[in-house]
């Protein structure tokens, strides 16, 4: 296979902890694979350029091989020119006595030229996930900023919690995390959000699959005994669990916020091959997902788009979390529009 055309990739707040975890995987290969040179473009505020600059110096240091050029600049527009993949992950941090109004706001005037700028010089082929906090709202105020990229090419990331039920329910189990297939996170990346595993298989040594729901009422004495782990643990562990890393780590996550955005990006690009994984894309209604808004849901990936696993069953008890994770993206929604920020 001959050496193929670099991909422009763009990190925001490049300079920060997650852009720290990130850059080097990028460049390392480890989303587009080793064989596609990459070109890096780091975005910063004038804040954090010093710190975007000495990650540039250290991977200029690591001589990937497939690292084609890094770039850092304080400009939107130069950043984001040409861009085939926008990662989007400075955002305003909730400070001491902010309203959730307030920190909208602040994000809007972040994702807004952002959008903007991604409207006027990316890629035809541009492909952009939010990462930076509330991600699902900034993906959306970032879309209304760009009107010529189709709107579907905005998401937001909510890898990082489905990668984090896989993981609780494979130490659960004991088992791997790849024999388990078809964990769903729905709605908002907030406290709000809904891990589902009615839907969940469990792959055995021998290739058999069995519900993982009967696994789990296996290892946890009883069908009854299900629901209450869930309930009792499962959701608030995964929902929680930027708040378990930050008491037990002393920070934010950040490395594994970095895989789950690889992840993301990896499979949107090269495809999912027949499996599913979870993503905030823009709703066409699916699920009774408002239209229009950015909202977890199970996906696969085909020729380089998301597409909505549709026709799944959604058991009462489930539907009740997504409706209540809905409202609160309606209310981020309706408050961005109030502040004229879509
Ligand atoms: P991080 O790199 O740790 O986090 C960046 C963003 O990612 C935050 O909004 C954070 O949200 C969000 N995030 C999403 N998922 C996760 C997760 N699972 N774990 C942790 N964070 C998550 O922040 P730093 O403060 O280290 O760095 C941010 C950088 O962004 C700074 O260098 C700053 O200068 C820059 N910045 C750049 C901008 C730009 O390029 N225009 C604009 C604004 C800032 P949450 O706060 O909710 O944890």
């Amino acid at each position: 296979m001959g050496i193929k055309e670099p991909v422009t990739v763009t990190v925001t707040g490049a300079g920060g902890q997650i852009g720290y975890a990130l850059l080097f995987r990028i460049a390392s290969g480890a989303m587009f694979g080793p064989a596609t040179p990459v070109r890096l473009r780091l975005l910063e505020i004038p804040a954090g350029l010093k710190s975007a600059e000495g990650t540039a110096l250290e991977l200029q240091d690591c001589a990937f091989s497939n690292l084609d050029s890094v770039e850092v600049t304080g400009n939107a527009e130069r950043a984001f020119d040409g861009t085939n993949v926008a990662l989007l992950v400075g955002a305003r941090p909730r400070g001491p006595g902010m309203e959730r109004g307030d920190l909208l706001a602040a994000n809007g005037a972040i994702f807004g030229p952002q959008g903007a700028a991604i409207n006027v010089g990316a890629a035809d082929d541009v492909r952009v996930l939010v990462v930076g906090n509330p991600a699902n709202t900034n993906a959306l105020i970032a879309a209304a900023h760009a009107p010529d990229v189709p709107a579907e090419r905005f998401t937001a990331m909510t890898r990082l919690d489905h990668n984090r039920a896989l993981g609780l329910l494979a130490g659960t189990l004991d088992v791997g995390v790849a024999s388990i297939g078809n964990v769903i996170i729905w709605g908002n990346h907030s406290a709000t959000q809904v891990p589902d595993i009615s839907h969940a298989i469990l792959t055995g040594a021998d290739g058999s699959q069995r519900p993982l729901p009967d696994a789990l009422a296996e290892a946890l004495g009883g069908t009854d005994k299900v629901a209450a782990w869930l309930e009792g643990t499962f959701i608030p562990r995964v929902a929680g669990r930027g708040a378990e890393i930050i008491e037990v780590r002393g920070s934010s996550s950040a490395a594994s916020a970095a895989a789950a955005a690889i992840d993301h990006v990896h499979d949107w690009v090269l495809g999912t091959s027949g499996s599913w994984t979870s993503a905030a894309v823009l709703s066409d209604g699916s699920y009774g997902v408002p239209r229009g808004l950015v909202s977890s849901f199970p996906v696969h990936s085909r020729n380089g788009a998301w597409e909505i696993q549709q026709g799944l069953s959604v058991a009462a008890d489930v539907r009740a979390r997504i409706d209540s994770s809905l409202k609160e993206l309606e209310a981020e929604r309706d408050m961005v529009k109030s502040l004229g920020l879509i």
